[in-house]
């Protein structure tokens, strides 16, 4: 029997009819030797198109027909390569979330997948035929559409690897792989061989959009190995490997950074037990997700109360402040639109001290402000004014020699 892998192909790589026969070709080489099942994004700017589309009437559309509009991208490509592979002379059909039952959650717009029907991919490479599978897309228990998050089509291609139980999701893009940050931004950026999952999970938790989180929660829960690679170069990308990475390799991995963040400061709640959670839980019920918190120390038995979200969770974040001034007793609410956060990840940190003050002593001789600071085991993340971000980049990349 011949190896099953599964291949997916972002916006860029399927931005045009040229760009489409192009995979056609890399579908078609691969498929010599491997039974390929394929997973398309939209063409490059469609789905932003729709994005704004879905405001003509209103700044804030029906959840649910804002995800049956967005979803359409998607469809478009994958019947188009379907076509270009016929053209060649290759079986293949494209099939919607729905004709392969990708059941997700209902929470439109981040909806979660929930299973897949395998049978329906298996069957078609029992008969010859490639299956072209829209990513991004799902659809809830009573048949709505949903999607996945942008970037999500990254998700649909591992979780298909994962229930097929593929031998590999190669993941190909607009860069040749994994580099040590946005090569876009910082043109000395190094590509690199092999990242551990580990530091996959924060990088892509802390914005290097190259891979969606999700994707490599994924593959590090169901053990697929993943591949990150260009589909307008020959080259063997990046693995994101399953193995722990021997400790030599510097201390600092990457850098990754995210800007349209929202901080939000409740100014003069009361210091008492449960105060944390009366703010969270209303937010994590209305399922935004909250990044860095601070709480200040308390002074006259009032303190300030801080946290990040993503600028797509702006209007439900402020419906859920407006509604917790009811039940909670602050003075104001103080609202940043101009942030970004910037983080340094690697596996060498547990073993190694000084990371920080080595971040910090670059930032500060870069003139950049710090705004709030949180750590993990593998990751030192700072909050700082959305301007400063490609000089704190730079400045900690350089700080870090991570282009040699
Ligand atoms: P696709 O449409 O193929 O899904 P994306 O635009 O979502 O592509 O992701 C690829 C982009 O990710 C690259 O063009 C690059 O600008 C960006 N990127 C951010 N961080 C990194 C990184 N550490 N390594 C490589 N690319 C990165
Ligand atoms: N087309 C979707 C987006 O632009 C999904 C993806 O590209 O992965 O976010
Ligand atoms: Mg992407």
């Amino acid at each position: 029997m011949s190896r099953m892998i599964v291949q997916k192909f972002g916006g860029t790589s399927v931005g045009s009819e040229e760009r489409i026969a192009s995979v056609a070709q890399i579908i078609q080489k691969a498929s010599i030797d491997n039974s390929v099942i394929v997973v398309v994004s939209a063409m490059s700017g469609e789905t932003n198109r729709l994005i704004k589309l879905a405001k003509s009437f209103g700044e804030n559309p029906s959840k649910r027909e804002f995800d049956a509009l967005i979803s359409t991208g998607e469809k478009v490509s994958a019947a188009l390569l379907a076509m270009a592979l016929h053209q060649i002379g290759i079986k293949a059909k494209s099939y919607t979330a729905s004709q392969i039952s990708m059941r997700t959650t209902d929470s439109y717009s981040k909806a979660k997948i929930l299973d897949v029907d395998g049978q329906k991919i298996q069957d078609a490479l029992n008969q010859g035929i490639i299956p072209i599978i829209t990513g991004f897309q799902g659809i809830t228990e009573s048949g709505d559409v949903t999607t996945l998050g942008r970037g999500g089509s990254d998700t649909t291609a591992v979780a298909i690897a994962a229930q097929m139980k593929a031998e590999r999701c190669d993941i190909y893009t607009d860069v040749d792989g994994i580099y040590t940050t946005d090569p876009r931004v910082v043109p000395e950026a190094k590509k690199l061989d092999k990242i551990t999952m580990e530091e996959m999970l924060e990088m892509a938790g802390q914005g290097a959009k190259v891979i969606q989180i999700r994707a490599v929660e994924f593959a590090n829960k169901y053990n697929v190995p993943v591949r990150v690679l260009s589909s307008f170069e020959p080259g063997s990308g990046t693995l994101i490997s399953l193995e722990e990475k021997d400790m030599e390799n510097g201390l600092v991995s990457g850098i990754a950074f995210q800007k349209d963040q929202m901080k939000y400061t409740l100014h003069g709640v009361s210091d008492t037990p449960g105060i944390a959670y009366s703010i969270l839980g209303p937010l994590s019920d209305a399922n935004i997700e909250v990044d860095v918190i601070v709480q200040n120390i308390s002074v006259d038995g009032k303190t300030d109360f801080t946290f990040t979200v993503s600028k797509e969770d702006e209007h439900a974040t402020s419906e859920v402040i407006k509604q917790m001034k009811n039940s909670l007793d602050f003075d104001d609410v103080i609202v940043d639109s101009q942030i970004a956060k910037v983080s340094l990840v690697g596996v060498g940190m547990r073993t190694h001290a000084g990371i920080a003050s080595t971040a910090f002593k670059a930032l500060s001789e870069n003139d950049v402000n710090i705004q709030m600071i949180s750590t993990s085991e593998i990751k030192i993340t700072i909050v700082i004014n959305e301007s400063a971000v490609t000089k704190a980049v730079k400045a900690l990349h350089e700080a870090f020699e991570l282009e040699k």
